[in-house]
This record gives structure tokens, C-alpha cells and sequence, in this order.
């Protein structure tokens, strides 16, 4: 089964690794990701996203940023033969012919733009096609629903319903309407969705973001939430995050299982509609107990999907079909 996945964090894992002066092989790896899993995996296009900690680097994220774009086109040059940027619906349109698989820019934090629509015009250039307002970080543009580190101990956490998107935030969201660049709602605060759904005219995404009502954790998104994208023509991300996923009250002891990721696939398309849901792996931005340990292992996540109850189309949807039809209508 063909994989179409909305977000990872291995720019980053690659970038830290680079500036530790210890650069890992993208050939094969430690990391969920690398090219030797992805063809395991039979992926059709994984979208890298720029993650950019602010806790980390606040002096200079759009650095930060950069240096993951170089990454990003130095894989590019590096394995012509298995990788092919995606930018435009027909590349989209090319891709399942091409035998590469697709690699889309993504961008985890909007305060790198700076604030600046020069910035954002030109990221878009480069070829980043989605963008997060916030990671965890209150930033120019809008205020997230959570800060590092409270996911395990704060259990079930306060959604921010008090901060959404600034004056600045909406204006990005007018100008990333404009060019065309998706808006991804992952981590935003309550209050931002709201705001977000308020003054879109397109359809939007959540790219790693599971339902709260299976799992109250604040980084998943409530049925009302569901709701209005679904009616919005939206993209939501299954996360394969063990504290996203698994409702248990001791939260030391959550685990990433396939059996409840099939529960929040099934609530996901129950209220938001069969075209709404996708993959948002997060993989090299999660740890802990997985069943689905990498890129490797989608094979298996599509045969759990099928035991916990979907049907075998559905279960196509979600892999790619949905995701593709989503990015070929709306770059
Ligand atoms: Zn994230």
C-alpha cells in the first residue's frame, strides 16, 4: 500500500546531528526515517518538515530553517534516483509514474517567517507548501495549546481558549491563502482554530493531530473542530504519538498502539467525513512504546487498520488517496 505522509521531524534529527559534528547517512540510519524504510515502507511522498524549537533556537529560527532547507536540497542531490521534490499539482499528478518517491517542504513554526511576507514569499519559493502558525511557542503570529513538557504530566490539560491568532497572524493567514502555501492548524491553540476556520476561504490542514474525544489530550482536535473541516474540504494527520493516542490515565505508561489508532480513524471519518483523514506519522519527533516503530513498518499499519475495523478502501484513503487528492486540489 502506497504511503502518503504529512509529518516528520527528520530535517531536524538531521540537522542537530550535522551541528553535533556527528552528520548520519540518509541511505540508512537510527533514525524512524531514512531512504532504506521508505522504500520498505512503499511510500509515495513523506512531507519534512523544518521543526523549529524555539526554546532552542529563539536567537535566529529562520537560521535554523535555512540550514534545514540546505539539508533538504542536498538529499535531493544527493539521491536524484529515489527522490523528486513536489511542488505543483502536476507533480502530483506525476508522481505515481515517476517510481521516485516524493519529498513535499513543510515548515513546523511560523515564527520563522520573522513576521515578514518577504520571508514567507520567499520559503514558498523554495518550495515549502505548508506551514504550522506555532509549534509550542506563543509567537508574532498566534498563541499554541500547549507548552514542552507538560504532555506527560498534565493530564487532562487546559485548552488555551483566551489566545488565538494575531493581528500579524491574520494577515499570514490571508497572504499563505493567497500563494497558495497549506495552513496547518497542528498545535494551535483552541482559540487560533477558531480564528483560523473564522477567516479561511480554503480549505486547511491539521497535519499530526488525532481526536480528542477518544484521547483528551489538547494537541488533538475536538469534534466541532473535526466537524467544520470536514465540511471545509480539510486534511487531519493520524498521529502516531503514544500520548496523542492512548487515553490511559497514568500517562508514564501510554503507548502507541495500532488498535487505537484504528478507534480515532474510525471517529476521525465518522464525524469529519471519509475524505478528511490522512498520516501524520510525527516519526523522529516521537519515542517510547510504538507499535509502529518506522517508516518501515507501514505494512503492518495497514493490516491493523483492516483487524480494528476499517474496511480495506478506507484503509486506501487514509495511506495516500486522501492526501493526494487534498494537495492536488489546493497547492
Ligand atoms: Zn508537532
Amino acid at each position: 500500500m502506497k504511503v502518503w505522509d504529512l509529518h516528520c521531524d527528520t530535517l531536524s534529527e538531521l540537522r542537530y546531528a550535522e551541528n553535533d559534528g556527528c552528520p548520519l547517512s540518509f541511505q540508512k540510519n537510527g533514525l524512524q526515517i531514512d531512504l532504506e524504510k521508505l522504500k520498505k515502507g512503499d511510500y509515495l511522498l513523506q512531507c519534512f518538515a523544518c521543526y523549529v524549537n524555539l526554546g532552542r533556537d529563539r536567537q535566529n529560527p529562520l537560521k535554523a530553517c535555512m540550514e534545514m532547507i540546505d539539508i533538504f536540497y542536498r538529499l535531493l542531490e544527493e539521491y536524484p534516483q529515489d527522490l523528486v521534490q513536489i511542488k505543483t499539482p502536476a507533480d502530483i499528478k506525476a508522481l505515481p509514474a515517476d517510481g521516485r518517491i516524493g519529498a513535499m517542504l513543510t515548515i513546523e513554526e511560523g515564527g520563522v517567517c520573522l513576521d515578514d511576507d518577504r520571508i514567507l514569499r520567499d520559503l514558498y519559493r523554495l518550495g515549502v507548501r505548508m506551514m504550522t502558525l506555532t509549534w509550542n511557542f506563543e509567537n508574532g503570529l498566534a498563541s499554541p495549546n500547549s507548552v514542552p513538557g507538560d504532555a506527560a504530566t498534565v493530564w487532562p490539560c487546559e485548552a488555551v481558549i483566551d489566545k488565538g491568532l494575531t493581528k500579524r497572524g491574520r494577515e499570514f493567514v490571508e497572504m499563505m491563502e493567497d500563494i497558495h502555501m497549506i495552513l496547518d492548524v497542528s498545535h494551535l491553540s483552541d482559540k487560533g482554530f477558531w480564528d483560523v476556520a473564522e477567516c479561511t476561504r480554503r480549505p486547511f490542514a491539521a497535519s499530526h493531530s488525532d481526536a480528542r474525544s477518544v484521547c483528551g489530550h489538547v494537541r488533538n482536535l475536538t469534534d466541532e473542530m473535526i466537524r467544520i473541516m470536514g465540511e471545509k474540504g480539510g486534511l487531519i494527520g493520524l498521529n502516531y504519538c503514544a500520548s496523542f493516542l492512548d487515553p490511559c490515565m497514568d500517562r508514564n505508561r501510554v503507548k502507541s498502539r495500532v488498535s487505537d489508532m484504528a478507534r480515532h480513524a474510525l471517529h476521525l471519518m465518522n464525524i469529519g467525513g471519509e475524505d478528511i483523514l490522512g498520516l501524520g506519522s510525527d516519526f523522529d519527533g516521537i519515542e517510547g512504546d510504538l507499535e509502529i516503530k518506522n517508516a518501515a513498518d507501514l505494512p503492518l499499519l495497514a493490516e491493523g487498520l483492516v483487524q480494528g475495523g476499517l474496511t480495506p478502501r478506507q484503509v486506501e484513503k487514509i495511506f495516500y488517496k486522501n492526501a493526494m487528492r487534498f494537495f492536488e486540489e489546493n497547492l
